[in-house]
């Protein structure tokens, strides 16, 4: 198949590929970048008892309609107390915020709005009933749905998850990723390429970009421009859920990628996207495995990634919005193309004073990993438009930068 897919049609054809996540029962501190797989429900009520909100004192709230009043202190409450004490008409507890409120009680008066002499309490203002405490269950009923199937896992959900005893949550299975970086040239990192050798640094990026998804993957010893060496790699890859092949994918003599993929069981989605960088993309599917063949230029490698690794591998494990965030910004610089494709072209994205701009970034190309490396998004420059003119509204992808680098903020010490 040698059609030239638009990239929502590549987008729909590698969708529908996509098999269905599996789960597992994994501990609660390996949770984390994960996607629930089942509803998870309360096994207590929050608050588990009627806690305080304040430092103060646990009254009638009755007895403080006509307040100054004076009420005798019987008990200290303090969080964590196993014997409540019951208060009677008249009387007040002393209580600490996150106590439970003593039976009897139906207020709290803050500490500020009350004088303490003695064995006895001043309380100088009135309380609501029910004011400054928090009824058992306001918050969360025993048996509520608190975190739904398809939840992506963050830091709250970790403590919303520790905070109901669920040790061993269902979570959709990973996807293993194999990496197989193919050509004659290429030559392990630790090496010093000697002429005409490239150092396989795709593979250590492709890698990264997987540990940044919680992915297992492994890097697979490189593969010469060889037929039989590749139709070999794609059965010692497929020993993963995905193989992700970089270079050789092109129409090339010595491209070998596509030839080994179509002599496998699996079945070629599409070859050809028509964007840019990465016009060669390969994606071939079978029950259970994905194999993709990415460019071998680094920075064609690196978009491609973004742009259908993570959607396929991030709906495999269970993510309902696969994508990377798209925003609009205004456009700092003028843009130039020679139209023909969708070109995803490297920006640097600023917040400045809350708003989107951003710059694009000049290269020398798909080779130029080192001049891309700066980008923090990536500016979607439609196929029919030769110039973006500055301080035009454009499409923008976020990329993993804009996060690790974070933003300048002033902070006003007065
Ligand atoms: P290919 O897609 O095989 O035609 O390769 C295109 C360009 O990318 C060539 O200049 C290669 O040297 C370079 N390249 C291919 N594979 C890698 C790799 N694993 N790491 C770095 N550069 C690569
Ligand atoms: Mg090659």
């Amino acid at each position: 198949m040698t059609d030239l897919y638009s990239y929502e049609e590549a987008l729909r054809a590698l969708l529908t590929v996509v098999p269905s996540p599996e789960t597992e029962e994994v501990p609660l501190e390996e949770c984390r970048g994960r996607v629930l797989a089942e509803d998870i429900s309360a096994d207590i009520p929050i608050p588990p008892f009627d806690r305080s909100a304040m430092d103060g004192y646990a009254v009638h709230s009755a007895d403080c309609v006509n307040s100054p009043v004076r009420l005798e202190v019987i008990a200290t409450v303090a969080a964590g107390i196993e014997q409540l004490p019951v208060v009677k008409r008249g009387q007040a507890a002393q209580i600490m915020t996150g106590a439970p409120v003593p039976t009897g009680c139906d207020a709290v008066q803050m500490v500020e709005k009350t004088i303490r002499v003695e064995n006895a309490v001043e309380i100088l203002e009135s309380v609501k009933p029910g004011e400054n405490l928090a009824r058992m269950g306001s918050e969360v009923g025993q048996g509520d749905i608190v975190l739904r199937r398809g939840r992506t896992i963050g830091s709250a959900e970790i403590g919303v998850l520790a905070g109901f005893g669920r040790t061993r949550p269902s979570v959709f299975k990973l996807p293993t990723v194999s990496i197989l970086s193919t050509g004659d040239e290429i030559v392990d990192i630790n090496e010093k390429p000697a002429f005409g050798q490239i150092r396989n640094s795709n593979a250590w990026m492709l890698q990264s970009q997987c540990r940044a998804l919680g992915l297992p993957s492994q890097i697979l010893p490189m593969v010469p421009d060889d037929l039989a060496r590749t139709r070999e790699a794609v059965e010692t890859g497929l020993e993963s859920d995905v193989l992700i092949f970089t270079g050789g994918v092109s129409m090339g003599e010595r491209d070998y990628v596509h030839q080994a993929v179509k002599e496998s069981p699996l079945k070629t989605v599409f070859h050809k996207v028509a964007i840019r960088p990465g016009k060669p993309v390969l994606l071939a599917a079978g029950p259970q495995k994905l194999v993709f063949g990415l460019p071998g230029n680094p920075v064609s490698a690196f978009v491609t990634f973004e742009l259908f690794v993570r959607p396929a591998v991030r709906k495999w494990s269970g993510f309902e919005r696969p994508f990377l965030p798209r925003v609009k910004a205004t456009l700092r610089n003028e843009l130039r193309q020679k139209p023909g494709r969708l070109f995803f072209r490297p920006g640097h994205l600023t917040c400045k004073n809350e708003r989107l701009e951003i710059t694009g970034i000049t290269t020398m190309g798909s080779a130029d990993l080192v001049g891309f490396s700066s980008a923090n998004a990536l500016i979607l420059m439609p196929a029919d438009v030769d110039c973006l003119p500055a301080g035009s509204q454009v499409v923008v992808l976020l990329l993993e930068r804009f996060f690790l680098d974070g933003e300048d903020h002033e902070v006003d010490t007065h």
